[in-house]
C-alpha cells in the first residue's frame, strides 16, 4: 500500500505562501495518492530528505539557511525532480536555473502560479507512466530532446531513423507521443509521419515534428502528412514542455470523453453501448461458425434491501466490489455493466456447457465474498441466466440470457440457468 503513496516535499519559509500551498495542494492532489510533507528551511528539508523517499519537490530559491538556491541544488544532486519557486524573474536567472536541470520555474506573483507548480507535480506522476518516443539522428540535438523530458519523468525510448521508429513502434503500442526530425538517413521524418497515421489516429497517438527555421515550410508539411504539431528548432525547454503537454492533454481528453460515452462512471466497466458495437464482429464469427459464443445476464438478488438497509452508498459499494470482482474474473471476456444492478458478459470461444459451468463457479463465488461497509459486512447472491443460441442478433440472444435469467429468479434464485436446464 504504502510504495503507492507519492511523496512530496515542499519547501518554503513564507507563512503566506504556504498557506497558499497548502490550500491548493488539498484542492489539487488527491489524498490517498499524495503526502506532502512542509518544511521552511533548508536544514530541516536535509533531515526530512535522510528520512523519506521523496517523488518530487516544490522548493523556494531563497530561503534564510540557503540564500542563493542552494537547497535547489540539494534535491537535484539527490534525484529529485525539482519545481522553484522564485520571488523576482530575470533572463539570467531563468538561464541560470534550467541549466541545472530543474522541472520549471515558478515566478511567485499569483494566485494562478502556486496553482501552476501544485498541478505540475500531478503532472510529473502522470507523465512516469506516459512512453515517448524521440526520433532524431543527431546525438546532440536527441540528447537536448531526451533531458528536458527525463526531467518530467517521461519514459524515452529513442530512435535515429525511420525505419528504427516504425520497429520500436511495433515493440511499444503504448508509445502516446512520436517527437521526430525531419531530415535523417533511412526513412525521413514525413515517410515516418506517413506510415504511423497508417496504422494509429491522432486521438490515440500524437505527433511533434521538428524543423528548422531555414526551412520554415517543413512544419506546414508535417501538419499535412499527419503530425498534430510542430516546433522550431532550436526552441527553449519550456516551448518543447508545453507542446508536449498540450498535446497530450488533447489526447487525455478525448479518451476521457470516449471513456464517458463507452464506461459506467461507478464501477469502470463497460456499458450497454459499448458491449454492442464491439460485440458485433464476435457475433458475426460464431455467426459464420469460425468460433462459438456464450452470453450470459447477472442481476444481483434482493439487491432493494441492500440499498433499504444501509443506504444508497451501501448499494454503491456493493456494485464497485462487483465491478472489481467481475473485471478479475472475466478479464479474458467482455464484462459490462447493463444498467442497475445487472451486467452481462460476452463469452468469445465459450460452449454453452464451459459457460454455464464458468458462470457456476462465479455465483458460487459471489455467495463467498461479501465486502465491509462502514460497520456492516454486505453480502448478495447472483441470478445468472446464459444462452450459446446465437439466434439473428446479439440483441436476441441477450433476450434469450435474459429469459433464463428470469426462471432462475422464479426458482428461488442464487442459480444459473442455461439453454438446457
Ligand atoms: P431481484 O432479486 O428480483 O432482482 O430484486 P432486486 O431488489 O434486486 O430488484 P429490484 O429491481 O426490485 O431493485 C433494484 C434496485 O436497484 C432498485 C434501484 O434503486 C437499485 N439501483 C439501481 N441502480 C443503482 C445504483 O446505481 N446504485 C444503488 N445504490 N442502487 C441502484
Ligand atoms: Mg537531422
Ligand atoms: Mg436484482
Ligand atoms: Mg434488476
Amino acid at each position: 500500500m504504502d510504495s503507492d503513496i507519492k511523496r512530496v516535499l515542499v519547501v518554503e519559509d513564507n507563512p503566506i505562501v504556504l498557506k497558499i500551498l497548502k490550500h491548493l495542494v488539498k484542492q489539487e492532489l488527491n489524498q490517498s495518492t499524495y503526502e506532502v510533507d512542509y518544511v521552511d528551511s533548508m536544514l530541516g528539508a536535509k533531515e526530512l530528505i535522510e528520512e523519506n523517499n521523496y517523488f518530487a519537490s516544490i522548493a523556494d530559491l531563497n530561503l534564510p539557511d540557503s540564500p542563493d538556491g542552494e537547497v535547489v541544488q540539494y534535491l537535484l544532486d539527490r534525484g529529485i525532480p525539482c519545481i522553484v519557486l522564485t520571488a523576482n524573474y530575470s533572463e539570467e536567472r531563468r538561464e541560470k536555473l534550467l541549466v541545472t536541470g530543474i522541472v520549471d520555474y515558478v515566478v511567485k506573483d499569483s494566485r494562478f502560479s502556486f496553482g501552476y507548480a501544485v498541478k505540475l507535480v500531478h503532472r510529473l506522476a502522470l507523465n512516469e507512466k506516459i512512453k515517448i518516443l524521440v526520433v532524431e539522428d543527431s546525438r546532440t540535438a536527441r540528447k537536448y530532446v531526451c533531458d528536458l523530458l527525463l526531467r518530467h519523468q517521461f519514459q524515452i525510448i529513442e530512435a535515429d531513423n525511420g525505419i528504427r521508429a516504425l520497429a520500436l513502434y511495433e515493440e511499444h503500442p503504448d508509445i502516446r507521443l512520436i517527437i521526430t526530425d525531419y531530415h535523417m538517413p533511412e526513412m525521413d521524418g514525413f515517410e515516418l509521419v506517413r506510415e504511423i497515421r497508417g496504422r494509429s489516429d491522432k486521438s490515440d497517438l500524437a505527433i511533434i515534428g521538428l524543423s528548422s527555421v531555414e526551412k520554415s515550410t517543413l512544419s506546414a508539411k508535417f501538419i499535412k502528412n499527419g503530425a498534430n504539431d510542430f516546433l522550431q528548432k532550436p526552441f527553449f525547454p519550456e516551448e518543447l514542455h508545453c507542446r508536449v503537454i498540450h498535446n497530450l492533454e488533447s489526447i487525455e481528453l478525448i479518451q476521457a470523453l470516449n471513456d464517458a460515452a463507452h464506461k459506467d462512471y461507478l464501477t469502470g466497466l463497460h456499458n450497454r453501448r459499448y458491449m454492442f458495437d464491439s460485440g458485433e464482429a464476435l457475433y458475426e464469427r460464431a455467426k459464420r461458425g469460425d468460433s462459438p459464443l456464450a452470453l450470459a445476464v447477472m442481476d444481483i438478488d434482493a439487491f432493494k434491501h441492500i440499498n433499504d438497509t444501509y443506504g444508497h452508498e451501501a448499494g454503491d459499494a456493493v456494485l464497485m466490489f462487483m465491478g472489481k470482482l467481475l473485471r478479475e474474473a472475466f478479464s479474458r471476456f467482455l464484462p459490462v455493466r447493463f444498467g442497475g444492478e445487472e451486467f452481462c458478459i460476452l463469452l468469445p470461444g465459450l460452449t454453452q456447457a464451459q459457460a454455464h459451468s464458468l458462470m457456476d463457479q462465479f455465483r458460487a463465488r459471489i455467495e463467498e465474498e461479501g465486502i465491509y461497509f462502514e460497520d456492516n459486512y454486505l453480502q448478495v447472491t447472483m441470478s445468472i441466466g446464459v444462452t450459446s443460441q446465437l439466434r439473428n442478433s446479439l440483441d436476441e440472444m441477450v433476450k434469450i440470457a435474459d429469459e433464463q435469467l428470469h426462471r432462475a429468479k422464479a426458482l428461488g434464485r442464487n442459480l444459473v440457468i442455461g439453454d438446457t436446464s
